[in-house]
């Protein structure tokens, strides 16, 4: 009995002892290094949550630490002091600030920055409204780049990318620089030609020439469609009636015809020996290669005349055989008709 009243009392006396040169803390570790101590684990961690939301920039989206700091409860000898400000500064030592960027796209390539999603949705409703070529392929794309401060200015940040400083641009500089102008036709003025006897079917106009992408074909030249729009009505090959030696395509009395490759016009006219074709134009565009133009309602060029790809050289018409405006277009390789859709409008 004696000796446990004994131990009590000790018991007592220690523990009096203890909290006299001890006092209840958390010890901080950070990758498996005690950094120091902390009373308050909870504002502790807090502090370094916050951080880790925004920084201390309002144009950062998140930071990045490290690891995060653990905490085991300790005693602590009274003149050991905790050092909360030093261990957050630890752990945010090697912190990693990302901020929110977006890039407007064109065909998935990235091609101008800005800071907001607004902003980037205004130049893109822009270039909209501006009918822009490349309208219908652009996009908005969401991006993360490491913030870094402006040593020049406290309130802004910059944003990297690889290294590379992101250049962010505002509205108008994005429109400009994403804008991209609709094919025009470039018109040439030439001077007018004497009005040598010629075909009642000729007209003389500007030389109008369009720029329009080509396709390569098998038959040593480039092509485009010699008509924009318009409905294919009759295809190459046998039909009831004949053996349909080009294609048909219809469109309204006097569309621009444009030659689908260049070359020299070799017969402008009607008759003899393209009886049936109505007004038409015969271009040889190389030594094997001759495509026709038929039915024209108004013919632009003159035989021995060398014509460009996309120059309009006569207007759709219905002239000759033929029941409606249309064009007939037949291309003969070494002499023999060959099908235009293996190319064009397939
Ligand atoms: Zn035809």
């Amino acid at each position: 009995m004696k000796i446990s009243v004994v131990a009590v009392v000790a018991a007592i006396i220690i523990a009096g002892l203890i909290e006299l040169f001890y006092r209840q803390t958390y010890s901080v570790s950070l990758k498996g290094e005690i950094i120091g101590y902390t009373t308050d684990k909870v504002a502790l961690q807090k502090r370094i949550n916050d951080y880790i939301k925004t920084g201390d920039h309002q144009k950062i989206a998140f930071v990045e630490v490290d690891d995060l700091p653990t905490y085991a409860s300790c005693l602590l000898k009274n003149d050991v002091e905790t050092n909360d400000d030093e261990i957050f500064e630890k752990v945010i030592e090697n912190a990693k600030a990302y901020s929110k960027y977006y890039a407007i796209t064109d065909n998935n390539e990235e091609k101008v920055y800005t800071t907001s999603f607004s902003e980037a949705e205004d130049a893109v409703n822009k270039l909209k409204e501006k009918d822009s070529a490349n309208s219908d392929s652009l996009g908005i794309v969401e991006k993360y780049g490491v913030a870094d401060k402006n040593e020049e200015d406290e309130n802004e940040i910059k944003i990297m990318n690889d290294d590379n400083q992101v250049e962010i641009s505002s509205v108008d500089t994005c429109v400009d620089k994403v804008y991209v102008e609709k094919e025009k036709p470039k018109v040439v003025t030439t001077t007018k030609k004497s009005s040598s006897s010629s075909s009642g079917a000729y007209k003389s106009v500007e030389k109008t020439v369009y720029n329009e992408s080509s396709v390569s074909t098998n038959l040593g030249i480039s092509l485009i469609r010699p008509v924009s729009g318009g409905t294919i009505s009759s295809r190459f090959g046998y039909r009831s009636r004949d053996n349909h030696k080009g294609l048909d395509i219809a469109a309204p009395q006097g569309t621009a015809i444009k030659a689908a490759a260049s070359g020299t016009v070799i017969f402008a006219g009607s008759g003899a020996p393209y009886s049936g074709y109505g007004n038409i134009v015969v271009v040889q565009s190389s030594d094997s290669v001759s495509i026709r133009y038929a039915h024209c309602v108004a013919i632009y060029v003159r035989t021995g005349e060398y014509v460009e790809q996309g120059q309009v050289i006569a207007g759709v018409g219905s002239t000759g055989i033929s029941t409606g405006n249309h064009l007939h277009f037949e291309i003969r390789y070494n002499g023999n008709a060959v099908d235009p859709q293996n190319y064009v409008y397939n």
